[in-house]
């Protein structure tokens, strides 16, 4: 049994949504596909919930085979089931719970009711136990000694008896309490599983299940975690354990799946009644098998990457710093504007490029267009000549031509022919050698001419023609074909038509092209604060959408305006609902980072296809890149210098890719600069900048992100490489006018 992609999933019980800051004792999902696995926290278990939903519709939409783990029991001790429901089989229980619980989208539930609830299916007080309120409930104790009298209910479950440190799940709160998450996590899987292709394990058939949810228990792998972590940091220190923890698992699960060796852990040796009743956890029996996946995943996925820079939070310190050795990328402290969530590693730019340009392949399909209206237009195929340019041997000049084996050297005096050869009015008969005939520039050459000489050169008096010999066989004449030939290929696919482009085509008869349909390129702009018309003064003008439209006609695709939006997650998904279904590519700005009202990251963290990228850029924090519904989308940063920097050095390229043109590197120039700077290494600078009289790039005199002006003063950017750097005047830098963009 085979899976393609492994999420593992941490639960939470909280009652309210955890904190925005990423902590432990929140959810934390990892997902690994192949080699590499991403976290993500989430604050609460309806994001959660939607999470999985929308995972699990890609991989089902990919056709990939998907398995979800998740780490509270699945199952109650034996007997439980029956006892609540009648059915002595641990699903019955999950539909059970499905219809008790409420838990609102903010974490709010009535699970300690709903405990109390079922302790009343039994005789006596229990098994449930803890009460968080003040008050005393009757049905559920304080303490668990206090239970008494439900019947033959075992502590722990056959499978936790056998996991080191699993705890009971009667328990409902309190230290390490686990009852809690089972209560609000099984109505969860309950539903993703009710709506199709998901099978529970170890509950049903499994091997054609295109999703599997299976219980898993990090612990299980605590020495290869603990190993992640440097030593003596407390709880809440960098990098989050349960982060660290349900990543390991997920590239060790998938590292099993992808050798083929997940089949045993898949068929423990249990009777089928316990596996029925109770469930099971993923691994248990077969602990050897994970830890070595594990330790090899570990090792493999995490490389030290000391040139890449990485940020600590806030609350870690030098010595946090110090102490982070190990697999996982050490924290280094920055000074805070920079601040990155944890344990995230920043992309430098020509990664991201890289990545970038090997994961992108045209999207549009091809037109066949008149060559002359097909100006700007991507060839979907390469034209090949029709006829030759030029067709037919022709004069170069105005002038008189002639056979030049009836020349010599000395004067030349050739009777003058009646008549003219010019452009569009050939002659129409054979010049005798030894004759001449007035021929004009363009004029196809007569038969019996080979050469011609210039007016200039000659003298006549209509009847004859005189000039000095020798002249040069074929002087002043064009060979049929000396420029193209006939079925030659002209232009290669994906080219992009220029005015010369139009001439060539057309001077070789190809009058019609198959050029690519034009790419759709979507724009959204999205905040509270965007007005579109005179605004009140704490309402902002949207510069961004007339901006980004007005470069994506300029690179010649079509702008499909999506206007703006309000921070509202709702909002924003019916507006990318609609871009991915008239667009191609959806460029939005703004909400792009990781706070509060940044719901364009999270909506494509939850329902896009692919995690954000954070670009070690500047300006242009941050930049998400996702798919929504199947379209690419580019979530550029809401500042108007950063969202043009971003669209010029990432949207441009990978739009000309999806487009049919290819991956386009804009041409820059080294140039002597006219300024100084101190450049802090880890991260690719762009200044807005401009050659001076002498050629030499000065840049803008701020670098604030909100300064429109500055990218008006400028006519390019100069870029600064990811290192550190000290730059005086007259030092070399590379310089990229905005031309160089196509701005
Ligand atoms: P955000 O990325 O949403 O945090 O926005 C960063 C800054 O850019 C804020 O000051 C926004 O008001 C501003 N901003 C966002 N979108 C636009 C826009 N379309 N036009 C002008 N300013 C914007
Ligand atoms: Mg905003």
């Amino acid at each position: 049994m085979t899976f393609d992609r492994v999420v593992i999933v941490d639960w939470s019980a909280a009652s309210k949504p955890s904190p925005a800051r990423e902590s432990a004792d929140a959810i934390w999902i990892a997902e690994a596909d192949g080699g590499t696995a991403e976290s993500t926290y989430l604050r609460t278990r309806a994001a959660a919930e939607d999470w999985l939903r929308a995972r699990i519709a890609a991989a089902r939409t990919r056709g990939e085979r998907l398995l979800i783990g998740a780490d509270f029991a699945f199952g109650y001790p034996a007997g439980f089931a029956a006892g609540l429901t009648g059915r002595a089989e641990a699903l019955a229980v999950w539909e059970w719970l499905a219809a008790a619980l409420s838990d609102g989208p903010d974490n709010r539930n009535d699970r300690i009711a709903v405990g109390a609830r079922m302790n009343r299916a039994f005789p006596g007080l229990g098994p449930f136990w803890f009460n968080p309120t003040p008050q005393d409930m009757l049905d559920l104790p304080r303490m668990g000694r206090a239970r008494h009298g439900y019947g033959p209910l075992a502590e722990l479950r056959a499978v936790d008896a056998r996991a080191p440190g699993a705890q009971s799940v009667w328990k409902l709160g309190g230290a390490g309490a686990v009852g809690s998450q089972v209560l609000t996590g099984l109505p969860v899987l309950w539903r993703l599983r009710a709506e199709g292709g998901v099978a529970a394990w170890p509950f049903e058939p499994c091997a054609d299940a295109p999703v599997v949810l299976a219980e898993v228990f990090p612990s299980l792998l605590a020495r290869e975690v603990a190993a992640q972590i440097p030593a003596g940091r407390g709880r809440h220190a960098w990098p989050v354990k349960d982060a660290v923890q349900v990543r390991l698992l997920a590239l060790a699960l998938a590292r099993l799946a992808g050798d083929g060796a997940l089949a045993p852990l898949l068929a423990p040796d249990v009777p089928a009644q316990t596996l029925r009743e109770e469930g099971w956890i993923l691994g248990v029996g077969n602990e050897a098998a994970l830890r070595d996946a594990a330790r090899a995943a570990g090792e493999a996925a995490l490389p030290p990457r000391p040139d890449v820079t990485t940020r600590a939070p806030r609350g870690t310190g030098p010595q946090a710093a110090r102490a982070a050795s190990g697999p996982l990328t050490p924290p280094r402290l920055r000074d805070d504007c920079f601040a990155m969530p944890q344990g995230v590693d920043w992309v430098p730019v020509d990664d991201a490029l890289a990545r970038l340009r090997a994961g992108l392949t045209p999207v549009t399909g091809a037109v066949t267009l008149p060559t002359s209206e097909a100006a700007g237009r991507i060839l979907a195929a390469a034209p090949t000549a029709r006829r030759a340019n030029p067709p037919m041997a022709n004069a170069a000049v105005d002038g008189y031509g002639f056979a030049h084996a009836a020349t010599g050297a000395g004067v030349q005096r050739l009777p003058l022919l009646e008549g003219r050869a010019a452009a569009g009015a050939p002659y129409g008969a054979a010049v005798p050698a030894g004759a001449a005939l007035r021929i004009l520039t363009g004029a196809p050459l007569p038969e019996g001419i080979d050469t011609v000489i210039l007016e200039e050169d000659t003298a006549t008096d209509a009847a004859t023609v005189a000039f000095d010999g020798p002249i040069r066989r074929g002087a002043n004449t064009r060979r049929a074909g000396e420029d193209v030939a006939a079925g030659a290929e002209v232009l290669p696919e994906g080219h992009r038509l220029r005015p010369p482009d139009l001439a060539l085509l057309t001077a070789l008869g190809v009058g019609e092209v198959a050029v690519r349909r034009k790419l759709r390129v979507a724009v959204l702009s999205t905040g509270d604060e965007l007005r579109d018309t005179a605004a009140a003064a704490h309402e902002i003008l949207d510069a961004n959408r007339p901006m980004l439209r007005a470069l994506i006609a300029g690179w010649g695709y079509a702008p499909v305006d999506l206007g703006a939006a309000p921070d509202d997650a709702q909002e924003i998904a019916a507006r990318l609902d609609r871009g991915a279904r008239e667009a191609d590519v959806i460029l939005t700005s703004g909400g792009a980072s990781a706070g509060d009202e940044d719901h364009v990251s999270k909506l494509l963290r939850l329902r896009g296809t692919l995690s954000s990228w954070r670009i070690a850029l500047k300006p242009g924090r941050p930049l998400a890149l996702a798919t929504w519904d199947g379209a690419p989308v580019f979530g550029l940063p809401g500042n108007p210098v950063a969202a043009m920097v971003c669209a010029l050095i990432f949207a441009r390229p990978a739009l000309s890719v999806l487009a049919g043109a290819g991956w386009r590197d804009p041409v820059a120039m080294t140039v002597p600069a006219a300024f100084t700077k101190s450049k802090k290494p880890g991260r690719r600078e762009y200044l807005r900048a401009r050659l001076d009289a002498e050629g030499r790039a000065e840049v803008f005199a701020s670098e604030g992100s909100g300064r429109i002006s500055g990218l008006v003063w400028a006519e390019g950017l100069v870029e600064l490489g990811d290192g550190g750097a000290e730059i005086a005047p007259g030092d070399p830098v590379r310089y990229i006018p905005y031309s160089a963009f196509g701005v």
